[in-house]
């Protein structure tokens, strides 16, 4: 029989993502011989393609390497505090206990670690040690993925590992209580493959509007810069079966996305993302204005938590910066652009003079109304700025508490740039047990079904904020966890 012809495992992955791949090279070193990975795409690697790959990790040799004094429980600890406790503890212990083991793995695979890191980052709410560990290069991810083609395709080779590509999975199968199989769309047909244990790596749901909103009715459209796989069907496909999904309300954003093709939605994280995440790494010369024309936060605050949730209140949760040309010329010589990738003020006056998402006027007024915007309070937003700039007002806190005014915005032409808080990832996701194991709705594990990665749902490791690091991490540790695990007790 061809490999082609073969429906019958011992272990089934669907998903080679992040947590699919290493979950499968750690279940072959482990010595099962017939493992399936079924994935919808043509190529391997889904979000290690597209992400930064921050990683976080306490008690790690680097941190040793550097001096740094960190363990498991401090990092578990500082989550729970970051998350206000709104993490799931088990999962949280779990996640932190594996992140050293990961994190020593990547280097001995010859992980080109920045020589800055471990450090601490500001661009979410940040640790109190340094345990943020990342790339020398700015996509992380694919530096991982190029670690870990060879251990894969090693394992290909010898026929352990047998990869089913542009194969989506459509349902799981169960037999009296328990999993026996997945059944797959591959090239307009139907099959069915069967395995007495089956890991859904399927990833995150922060691709799919519609999944977006019927989980969380309340927000607005989703804007996302997640992957496009991150439609959801592994969480939905186990839905059918009664597993319990939960934790969307959980759903925090990241800023500041950029839609540039209009309408559509999508945001392209490493072609227009404003550097407005935080200002710990950048003057704000400028204003922020809602939908209403009025502003609404400090624009200085450094956490990007506060800064996130202030968006998150206002309609649509997007809003538009004002800047005049000075802001727009001091921040490129000073190399602090607004937009990481449009590093000149010609590229904004591009941007400006085509895009819907940046306009640009010789008056506030025009700009305004150029936007959309009630043109009075905008007008009356830049005029109460301005005259922080006057003697009596000079270093005192305006009414949102800023209190750092380098220049006031009076230099023709003026600039507006819309930015939407945007979702790389999804909160919500399947309930699982300290093994790893999908919860049905009444809390017990759904023999033979196991899940790893963002299908948990961010919620998991990070609760309703962000905790850098916190999902990547734990993506590689639980698949290379299960595969270790599963690989121990199938052994064909
Ligand atoms: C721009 C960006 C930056 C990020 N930066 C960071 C960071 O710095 N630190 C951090 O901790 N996290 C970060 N994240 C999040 C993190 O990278 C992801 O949560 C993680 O990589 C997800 O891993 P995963 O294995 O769950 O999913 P993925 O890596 O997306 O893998 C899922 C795989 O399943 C496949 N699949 C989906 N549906 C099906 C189906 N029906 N049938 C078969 N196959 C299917 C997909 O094609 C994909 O290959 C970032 C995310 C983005 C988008």
């Amino acid at each position: 029989m061809t490999n082609d012809q073969i429906t019958s495992f011992d272990l089934i992955i669907v998903g080679a993502g992040t947590a699919g791949i290493p979950c499968a090279i750690e279940a072959a070193k482990a010595g099962v011989k017939r493992i399936l990975v079924i994935e919808k795409s043509t190529v391997i690697g889904g979000t290690l393609h597209w992400t930064v790959g921050h990683l976080s990790g306490g008690g790690t040799n680097r941190q040793k390497a550097h001096g740094i004094k960190d363990s498991p429980e401090k990092h578990c600890a500082e989550v729970m505090r970051i998350s206000e406790h709104s993490a799931d503890a088990v999962i949280t212990k779990l996640a932190t206990e594996e992140a050293p083991k990961t994190l020593n793995w990547l280097e001995s695979l010859g992980f080109p670690f920045d020589k800055d890191c471990p450090k601490i980052i500001f661009g979410h709410v940040p640790y109190t040690t340094a345990r943020t560990h990342y790339a020398n290069v700015a996509r992380g991810g694919v530096v991982m993925l190029s670690l870990l083609l060879p251990l894969w395709e090693e394992w290909v080779k010898k026929g352990v590992i047998t990869p089913l590509l542009g194969a989506s999975l459509k349902d799981v199968l169960c037999e009296n209580g328990a999993v026996k199989g997945v059944r797959v769309q591959s090239r307009g047909e139907a099959h069915e493959y069967y395995a007495p244990a089956i890991v859904l790596t399927t990833g995150g749901y922060a691709a799919n509007p519609k999944f977006f909103a019927e989980t969380l009715p309340e927000a607005p459209p989703l804007f996302s810069t997640a992957n496009h796989t991150s439609l959801g069907e592994g969480i939905q496909a186990a839905m059918r079966i009664g597993a319990k999904f939960h934790h969307a309300e959980k759903h925090n954003v990241s800023l500041g996305g950029i839609e540039t093709v209009p309408n559509s939605q999508r945001v392209d994280y490493w072609d227009a993302w404003a550097s407005v995440f935080s200002s710990a790494y950048r003057k704000t010369r400028e204003i922020y204005v809602n939908d209403d024309g009025n502003r609404f936060m400090n624009e200085d605050e450094p956490s990007a938590d506060i800064r996130e949730r202030a968006v998150m209140k206002q309609a649509n949760w997007r809003f538009w910066v004002i800047f005049d040309e000075h802001a727009l010329r001091t921040s490129c010589e000073e190399n602090e652009p607004l937009v990481r990738q449009w590093i000149t003020p010609e590229m904004v006056r591009s941007h400006a003079a085509r895009g819907t998402y940046c306009r640009t006027a010789s008056s506030v007024g025009e700009l305004a109304e150029k936007c959309g915007l009630a043109w009075q309070n905008v007008e009356n937003a830049v005029t109460l700025f301005n005259a922080q700039f006057q003697d009596t007002f000079a270093n005192q806190e305006d009414e949102f508490g800023r209190a750092a005014f380098h220049a006031p915005l009076q230099e023709a032409p003026f600039y507006a740039l819309r930015i939407n808080a945007s979702s790389l990832i999804s909160f919500g996701g399947l309930a699982v047990n300290g093994d790893l194991q999908v919860l049905n709705t009444e809390g017990s594990p759904i023999q033979g079904l196991y899940a790893a990665g963002e299908i948990l749902g961010a919620a998991a490791t990070s609760g309703h904020a962000f905790c850098g690091g916190m999902l990547i991490t734990p993506a590689l540790s639980f698949g290379r966890l299960l595969g270790q695990r599963l690989g121990s007790r199938i052994k064909s």
